[in-house]
Formats: structure tokens, C-alpha cells, sequence
């Protein structure tokens, strides 16, 4: 176990140099405070995890102290935002802090974001708000728990430095870490900006540090496309099982390494809504829940087109085409899971098609209908699951099917329950539990966001006297509007 002062740093991105990144220093919040620090993250740098405790940590992630090793650097990316191309983005309020190499011989970027004002700051203040921080957190740790691939968070720090948004708010810092800050976008700078000798420098880069494996093959670049392709379809299957709606899938907010990545107005469905838009600035709704799957696919093609001067076009074309039927193959699989079924059938898909489309509309809440298909043998868990949705005759007939499929399934009753409860959530962050924990966090009482994500470490668990987590929403946390404006 280390302390903070052991940490090695290795900055490998800032050795590409001035033409990828730019130098500059955290500007700190005023009387910082840690609101919330993640354990488990803590252990990522094999870091003790009383360090959290060490007002030294307070300082370092809120911009009053720097390793010395450290190398901050604002990166330069664009970015196709809705469907445009904005061709100059950048870390316009982070920093990333420097690379972390831990005993286990992996890099993690440490990415500061809130740390003031940036060369790539456009018109904003650098800044990021309390309650942005730690929606950010929250799910990045509660994502990681449900098996979906994301960044990671370290903590946030709070401060009494005031920030104008719809109203006045204070400014935070959140400490993320990931193997790879690298976005779609990073290519497509190059790319529009015709500067094909650094697209090939960083290609290179990624793919020594990220895609080793790709280096064996003839074509590595195209190789490493392929693994994106095929990453970035296991990542959004895993969204559409769980009801996750990220709501502003830029191409800059798209990891290379198909990892979940910059959260805004993100939320977990609570009733079921293929339609659901929880970006509220997103009129028309380009990243609605179910468009995620295609606007993936647009995001890919936008990211092939920046390697085309260095791919030939076909090995593009056939790995993008692998998208779909990817993504088809790992949703299907886990939705028989979350369904309860060991094996395959071929009407599985259908099966599963039919019960969303009586979910829709009907006020299901997504998260607990498996969770309470789980919870007792198929057909005693039907009829107690069957009064909440409205066609009654819709969803008998899917029972007997479901009751059908489940005797014939080889999997052995008892272990059932166990299975389903491993793929099964019981705790999900809901939008109006993080806006408790917010409201709470902005008055200064940060124990309700620490607990929340104390629970939502292990989500699959039963966890006694934790029910009010685990509850649908109430009335007034059912049609909450999330801000763009973080
Ligand atoms: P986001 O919506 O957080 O993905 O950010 C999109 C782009 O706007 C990125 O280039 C951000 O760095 C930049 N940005 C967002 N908020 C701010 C802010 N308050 N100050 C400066 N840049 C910002
Ligand atoms: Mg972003």
C-alpha cells in the first residue's frame, strides 16, 4: 500500500508533445473540501485507502498541490457535436494530471476535471459544478459495479468558489482516471486539420500502449479499428440491457478504448421508454435510448473516416459492418440471462421483443421486472409481476411463453434465483437518487452521496436496511430534467 507521495509517475501522452497537448496548471478552489473519494479506486493506484483522509489528497485533486512528477497537460480534440463537426474542442476545464504506473506495471491518466481555464476553454469558465462532479462519480463507480465498461473516479472535492450557471453554484473538482483519455475525436483533429504525419504518430501511440496485440497483425491500424468496433458493441450492449441513456454521444465523448466516458445528463430508465431523451437540450432526440445502438454506429464511421489516410477503405467498411451483428449477439446474451435462461433458443429475441414492446408505455419499472423475475420460481414471479402492466391479455400470453421457455431451459431450478440475481440489479442509480444525495451535498452534508455510492459498489447484493435505495421513484422524481450545463 503507498502513499501519495510514492506514486510513479510515467507521462507518456505528454512526451508526444506540444502538437497533441498543451502545458498548464490546475487553477485551485477556494476552501476545498472532500465531498467523496472512491476505495476502490484508491486501490487502482495501490493506494492505502486512509490516504483519502490526508488533507494532502484534499489539496492534490483540488488544484492547491502538484506532484512533482506530475505533468499537467490540456489535450486537443474535436468532435462531431450532434451530427456537426466542431472542429476545435479540447480539454476546455481538465487536466490531465500525468500517467500513474502502478505495481501491476498499468498506466491510469489521472484527468483533474473543474481545474480552471484552458487553452481550449471557448467561451466557459474552466469549471465544473458540485452537483456535475459527482453525478460523474456516481455512476462511474456504480457503472464499473454493473459490469459496464467505464472511466473511473477517484473522488471530488467541493469549495466555496462560486460558479454561474442557471443560477449560482459552487465549483468542484473530479479526480477521473482511466488507461486512456484518447477520443474519437483526437483522430478527427488530425484528421480535418490534414495533419496526417501526427494521426499517424498517435495511431501508433494507441496501439502500442492499448492495442499491443494489434502490432502482430498485418495491418495494425485496421486491426485496432476492429477492436474498437468490437469494444464500442460491447459496451452499448451492455447499456441497452441495463437502461443506461448517456444522453450526448458526441464523437468527442467517445473513448478509443470503448470504455463509458464523460457523463452529462445520463440516466438509468426507470419505467421502460425505448423513446426516452434525458438530455433535455436534445430537441430532436438524436441520442435517445434506443437511438444509442445506431448513433454508435454513425460515431464509428465518423472515427473510420479519420483513418482512412491510414487504412485501406474495405478493412473499414467490413469492420464497421461487424457492429451491428456484434452488438445483436452480446445484448441477446445477456438479456437471456437477465431473463433467467442458461441456453438458447432461436425465439429468444423475439421473446424479449415482446416483452419490451408491452413494457412500453405501460409504466414498468425496467430495473425491478427482472429483479423480481428472479426472486421467486417462474410462475408464482409472473403472477405478482403481471398487475403492473396494462395488457393483461398482452402479457398472459407472454407468461405462458415465458413459462414454457423457462421448463424447457437445461439450467437446474435452485441455482435460478442466484444466476438472475448475479445479472440482475437490485440497486441502480436512479436520477432522483442522485438528486437527493445532490441536494443534500450542496447544503454541505456529503453522507448521503458517500452512502449512495457505498451501496451502489455492489449492486447485485441484498443489502438489509437498504430498501429506500432499491424503490422506484416517487412522483416528483419521475420526469426530473437534467441540465446540459455542467
Ligand atoms: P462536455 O459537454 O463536458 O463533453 O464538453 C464539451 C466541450 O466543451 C469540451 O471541449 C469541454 O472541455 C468544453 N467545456 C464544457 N464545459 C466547459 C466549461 N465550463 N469551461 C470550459 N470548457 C468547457
Ligand atoms: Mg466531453
Amino acid at each position: 500500500m503507498k502513499r501519495l507521495e510514492d506514486l510513479q509517475f510515467d507521462n507518456r501522452f505528454a512526451r508526444l508533445g506540444d502538437a497533441f497537448s498543451t502545458g498548464v496548471l490546475p487553477d485551485p478552489i477556494a476552501d476545498p473540501r472532500l465531498v467523496v473519494a472512491s476505495p476502490a479506486a484508491l486501490a487502482l493506484l495501490d493506494l492505502d485507502p486512509a490516504e483519502s483522509q490526508r488533507p494532502l489528497f484534499t489539496e492534490l485533486f483540488s488544484g492547491h498541490q502538484l506532484w512533482a512528477t506530475g505533468e499537467p497537460r490540456a489535450m486537443v480534440y474535436s468532435g462531431h457535436q450532434f451530427g456537426v463537426y466542431n472542429p476545435r474542442l479540447g480539454d476546455g476545464r481538465g487536466l490531465l494530471l500525468g500517467e500513474v504506473l502502478n505495481d501491476a506495471g498499468e498506466h491510469w491518466d489521472l484527468h483533474l476535471k473543474g481545474a480552471g481555464e484552458t487553452p481550449y476553454s471557448r467561451m466557459g469558465d474552466g469549471r465544473a459544478v458540485l452537483r456535475s462532479a459527482i453525478r460523474e462519480f456516481l455512476a462511474s463507480e456504480a457503472l464499473h459495479a454493473l459490469g459496464i465498461p467505464t472511466s473511473r473516479a477517484l473522488c471530488v472535492t467541493g469549495s466555496s468558489t462560486p460558479v454561474y450557471r442557471e443560477r449560482q453554484e459552487t465549483a468542484a473538482m473530479l479526480l477521473r482516471l482511466a488507461p486512456s483519455h484518447v477520443r474519437f475525436g483526437h483522430f478527427e483533429y488530425f484528421y480535418y486539420t490534414r495533419q496526417h504525419e501526427q494521426l499517424e504518430t498517435l495511431a501508433g501511440f494507441v496501439l502500442d500502449q492499448h492495442f499491443p496485440a494489434c502490432r502482430e497483425q498485418p495491418q495494425p491500424v485496421a486491426a485496432m479499428f476492429r477492436e474498437v468496433v468490437e469494444r464500442t458493441a460491447a459496451m452499448i450492449a451492455r447499456w441497452q440491457a441495463y437502461g443506461f441513456c448517456h444522453g450526448v454521444m458526441n464523437t468527442d465523448n467517445m473513448s478509443i478504448l470503448g470504455i463509458t466516458f464523460d457523463y452529462g445528463p445520463y440516466a438509468f430508465l426507470d419505467a421502460f421508454d425505448a423513446q426516452y431523451v434525458c438530455n433535455h437540450s436534445d430537441d430532436a432526440g438524436r441520442y435517445s435510448f434506443s437511438n444509442q445502438v445506431p448513433i454508435a454506429h454513425w460515431n464509428l464511421a465518423a472515427l473510420a473516416q479519420a483513418l482512412t489516410p491510414l487504412v485501406e477503405l474495405d478493412a473499414l467498411r467490413e469492420s464497421l459492418a461487424l457492429f451491428l451483428p456484434l452488438y445483436q449477439a452480446e445484448y441477446l446474451d445477456l438479456m437471456r440471462r437477465r431473463l433467467g435462461f442458461a441456453g438458447a433458443e432461436d425465439g429468444d429475441e423475439a421473446h424479449l421483443q415482446r416483452l419490451l414492446q408491452l413494457m412500453q408505455g405501460s409504466g414498468v419499472d425496467y430495473s425491478l421486472f427482472f429483479r423480481r423475475l428472479g426472486e421467486q420460481p417462474p410462475a408464482e414471479a409472473l403472477a405478482r409481476l403481471r398487475d403492473d402492466f396494462v395488457d393483461l391479455a398482452g402479457f398472459d400470453a407472454w407468461g405462458a411463453e415465458h413459462l414454457a421457455r423457462s421448463q424447457r431451459d437445461p439450467g437446474p431450478a435452485d441455482t435460478r434465483r442466484a444466476r438472475m440475481h448475479a445479472v440482475n440489479p437490485r440497486y441502480v442509480l436512479r436520477n432522483y437518487l442522485a438528486q437527493q444525495a445532490i441536494a443534500a451535498a450542496e447544503q454541505g452534508d456529503y453522507d448521503d452521496v458517500r452512502h449512495l455510492h457505498q451501496v451502489l459498489s455492489r449492486p447485485f447484493d441484498e443489502q438489509p436496511g437498504e430498501e429506500r435505495y432499491a424503490e422506484p421513484p416517487p412522483d416528483w422524481g419521475r420526469h426530473l430534467e437534467i441540465s446540459c450545463s455542467s
